[in-house]
């Protein structure tokens, strides 16, 4: 395999902040562009400086991208992105005081800047933007002599709904879009926390807790359910004639042999060393032997490419729920027996 495309270890985390600082960079971009058109609303209407304009341009229209950039080029993008986003908060100050505090774009550009901090970086962040804000806001109204004038026009009142019904849309979708990426990620974590890697089948943990589910569930209903323990014969001298790989190579083809023969409603897995369990629903001692002789001729039919000549058979015990069967371990040790059995009449069979 080409090396230079596997990802380093420490790629994940890249990947992460990366994608993280592309995510703050398109909603910024779409925050502080909408927020632009309330803002200069208030200056059209007060008649506001050109140098106040130029601001509020850079600060909606170019300010997003300088902050990708800052983002981008550090070697902590999430802290740079954290510097960026407490710049949103005293700019955001800055401009309510510049709107001398009309009443609705300035509370809509604090609820949005404020969602932000919290989507992001939870109450701690918040406080800290907040009271930059505050810092920010009261300088900047004494600079302009306290101008207060909080009643809001139509103009300006129009001008500041695109921005609040389009930015708070696009903070759900993208929250929407992390819960989902989190439930994916819990699914997988799950997944593979419950499974053997070597035989890709459910690990003894799993594989004992679905035995369990099913005798409870036929001791309820009556239904019937089978077991299957099957080892693998003389694996010991497999390993040492062949090699520990080659060995696990078998433990990996059993494992893919053991789910080929199987239904979708039957569960296997890996036991220990070289045993499998498997449990098979709605399946009497008579099936579950067809079943265990099925996999028995298959594995020993197997040509391993692991090792010339290497062969492999397998003793499997069968036990189906009986009235005596009282809880999981029980009817595994029943299986077993059989098994014991299997093994002592001279192992490559069935024993029920
Ligand atoms: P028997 O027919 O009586 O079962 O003989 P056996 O040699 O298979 O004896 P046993 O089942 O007791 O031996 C299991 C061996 O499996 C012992 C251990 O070295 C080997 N083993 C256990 N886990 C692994 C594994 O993950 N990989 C490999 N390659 N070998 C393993
Ligand atoms: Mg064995």
């Amino acid at each position: 395999m080409n090396a230079s495309v596997l990802p380093s270890p420490a790629a994940p985390a890249v990947d992460r902040e990366r994608r993280f600082v592309r995510r703050v960079h398109g909603l910024r971009t779409l925050g502080l562009g909408l927020g632009f058109f309330p803002v200069a609303a208030v200056f059209r209407q007060n008649g506001e400086p050109l140098l106040l304009w130029a601001l509020l341009l850079v600060n909606g229209f170019a300010w997003p991208h300088l902050a990708r950039w800052l983002a981008v080029r550090s070697t902590t993008p999430v802290q740079a992105e954290y510097r960026n986003l407490l710049v949103d908060s005293l700019m955001g100050g800055v401009w309510v005081a510049l709107m001398r505090f009309d009443l609705l774009p300035s509370a809509a550009l604090l609820t949005m800047l404020a969602m932000d901090k919290l989507s992001v970086g939870g109450l701690r962040l918040l406080l800290r933007g907040l009271l930059l804000q505050g810092i920010a806001c009261v300088l900047t109204a004494a600079l302009n002599g306290w101008a207060f004038a909080p009643q809001t026009g139509t103009a300006v009142m129009l001008a500041t709904l695109p921005f609040m019904v389009l930015y708070p849309l696009a903070i759900s979708t993208v929250m929407h879009a992390l819960a989902r990426q989190v439930r994916w990620q819990n699914r997988q974590l799950a997944r593979i926390s419950s499974t053997d890697g070597l035989s890709d089948l459910l690990n003894r943990g799993a594989w004992e807790e679905a035995v369990a589910m099913t005798l409870q569930r036929c001791r309820r209903s009556g239904g019937r359910a089978s077991l299957l323990m099957i080892d693998i014969d003389r694996f010991k001298h497999i390993n040492d004639r062949h090699g520990h790989p080659a060995g696990d190579a078998v433990i990996g083809r059993v494992g893919a042999i053991i789910r080929r023969c199987m239904r979708d409603s039957d569960c296997a897995g890996r036991y220990g060393g070289d045993e499998f369990g498997v449990l098979l629903d709605r399946a009497d001692a008579t099936a579950a032997m067809a079943i265990a002789e099925r996999i028995r001729a298959s594995v020993a039919a197997a040509v391993f490419e692991q090792a010339e000549g290497m062969h492999c058979t397998l003793s499997t015990g069968v036990a189906e729920i009986t009235p005596q069967t009282h809880d999981a371990r029980d009817w595994i040790k029943q299986a077993d027996d059989a098994l014991y059995r299997a093994k002592l009449d001279g192992r490559n069979r069935t024993a029920c």
